[in-house]
C-alpha cells in the first residue's frame, strides 16, 4: 500500500485517549465525547465500520470517587475503572444514540486478543455486532486486570482490536498532533514528520517518556501500537484530538503523522496462516465444498467428510480436498470430538447433535488459505 485516503478506509478503530475526555481539573469533558460521537456518527453514516476504544474509565471514576490518581493504589484505581467505565459507556451510548446510532460495550483482557482460542471469541462477537451496524465501544476490563496482565495502555489495546478485526485503519486521537524527530514539549525546534514507512527502533528512540498524567500512554506506547497495527495490514493515524471535530478535520486533510503498512490485512494474514507450522489435524471436504472453499466461502459442517488428529479450537489444521491432497489451512472453530459429531451436518442440525447451539462454520473465511493465495493482495 502505498497510498493514503481517509475516507477509503473501510473498517476503522478510533481510540480516544483519557486527556481528551477529562479537563485540566479532573471533570469528564463531556462535551468533546459528543462531538467526536458527531464525528463517528458521520463516518458510520458514510457507510465506513467504525470500532471505539474509549480510555477514560480511570480518570473519570477518580473525579467520582475523590481518589488522586497519581497517589491511587491498585484496588484504588480498579474501583475507579468500575465507577468510571459506567459513567462513560453511558455517555458513548447517549451520545451515539442521538444520531440514531446503537452502541455495545466490549471489555477486554489481553487473553481476549492473544490466546487464539478466546481471540475467535471475541472476534465473533466484534463481527457481529459491525454486520449489525453497532458501534462496539471497548475498553481494557481494567477492574480485573493485573499489572502482569494488562494491555497497560489503550494505545496497544487498540491496536490489538484492529489487528483483530483487520481493521485497514486506526486512529490514534491524543493530545499531540503526531509523532516528531523530538518530544516537542522539551524542544521548540522538533520537527512534525507527516509519513513514516517504518517503526524501525531509531524511530522508537525519538519518542521520549510517557505523555500526559490522565492516561497511560505516550508517543512511545504510540509507535509501538503503530508497529504492531502496520504489520497488521492496518494504516495507523496520530493525531489531535483538541481541535474541533478532530475525525472531521483529519478526513479533510488535517495535520497528523500516517504510518504505512506494508500489506492488505487479508494478505498478512493470508501469509500468517500459511506460516503456522504446528498444524493439529486434517478436515477432508466435499467436492461442493472445495468449490465453496475457492470463492471464498467459509467452511461449513455440511461439506465435511472426515475429521483427522486431535486439535482444540483455535488451533490449525489442514484442509484436504476430496482426494487428499492439501488445498490449505485454516483455524478450527471447533474442536476435534466436536467437529467430528457434525459431519455431513446441516446448519440447522448442529444443536440437535452438540447439545447446545454451536456455530455455523468450522473454519471461518477470515481464518483460512487457500495454496497459491498467500501473497494475494
Ligand atoms: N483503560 C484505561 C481507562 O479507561 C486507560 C488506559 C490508557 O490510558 O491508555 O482509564
Amino acid at each position: 500500500m502505498t497510498d493514503y485516503s481517509f475516507g477509503a478506509l473501510r473498517r476503522l478503530v478510533v481510540k480516544i485517549g483519557s486527556a481528551l475526555l477529562v479537563d485540566s481539573d479532573g471533570r469528564f469533558a463531556r462535551e468533546r465525547l459528543d462531538q467526536i460521537a458527531e464525528d463517528i456518527a458521520a463516518l458510520h453514516q458514510q457507510g465506513q465500520e467504525v470500532l471505539v476504544v474509549s480510555s477514560g474509565a480511570v480518570a473519570i471514576g477518580c473525579s467520582i470517587l475523590d481518589l488522586n490518581r497519581r497517589r491511587a493504589r491498585l484496588e484504588e484505581l480498579q474501583a475507579a475503572a468500575a465507577a468510571g467505565q459506567v459513567q462513560l459507556v453511558r455517555a458513548w451510548q447517549e451520545s451515539l444514540s442521538e444520531h440514531g446510532i446503537r452502541a455495545a460495550q466490549i471489555l477486554l483482557t489481553p487473553d481476549d486478543t492473544e490466546v487464539r482460542r478466546r481471540f475467535l471469541n471475541a472476534r465473533g462477537t466484534l463481527n457481529k455486532l459491525l454486520e449489525l451496524r453497532v458501534i462496539p465501544v471497548i475498553n481494557e476490563n481494567d477492574t480485573v486486570a493485573t499489572d502482569e496482565l494488562r494491555y497497560g495502555d489503550n494505545d496497544r489495546l487498540a491496536a490489538r482490536v484492529a489487528q483483530l478485526v483487520m481493521a485497514d485503519g486506526l486512529v490514534l486521537l491524543s493530545d499531540v498532533d503526531g509523532f516528531y524527530d523530538s518530544d516537542p514539549r522539551g524542544n521548540p525546534e522538533a520537527v512534525h514528520i507527516p509519513l513514516v514507512r517504518d517503526v524501525t527502533d531509531d524511530v522508537l528512540a525519538r519518542a521520549g517518556g510517557s505523555g500526559s498524567v490522565l492516561g497511560s500512554g505516550g508517543m512511545r506506547t504510540k509507535l509501538l501500537a503503530a508497529r504492531i497495527a502496520t504489520h497488521a495490514g492496518c494504516v495507523t493515524v496520530i493525531a489531535s484530538g483538541h481541535v474541533d471535530h478532530p475525525l472531521r478535520t483529519l478526513a479533510a486533510g488535517g495535520r497528523c503523522t500516517v504510518f504505512m503498512p506494508e500489506g492488505s490485512p487479508a494478505a498478512i494474514r493470508k501469509q500468517w496462516l500459511a506460516g503456522i507450522l504446528e498444524v493439529r489435524g486434517s478436515l477432508r471436504v466435499d467436492a461442493g465444498a472445495q468449490k465453496a472453499l475457492e470463492s471464498g466461502s467459509s467452511l461449513l459442517p455440511v461439506g465435511l467428510v472426515e475429521v483427522q488428529g486431535d486439535f482444540r479450537r483455535g488451533d490449525a489444521v489442514q484442509l484436504l480436498g476430496p482426494g487428499g491432497r492439501e488445498l490449505g489451512r485454516g483455524l478450527a472453530s471447533y474442536a476435534s470430538e466436536e467437529a467430528s459429531a457434525i459431519v455431513g451436518c446441516r446448519s440447522e442440525e448442529i444443536e440437535e447433535r452438540l447439545g447446545y447451539r454451536g456455530r455455523s462454520v468450522i473454519v471461518h473465511r477470515d481464518d483460512l488459505v487457500l495454496f497459491g493465495q498467500a501473497g494475494r493482495k
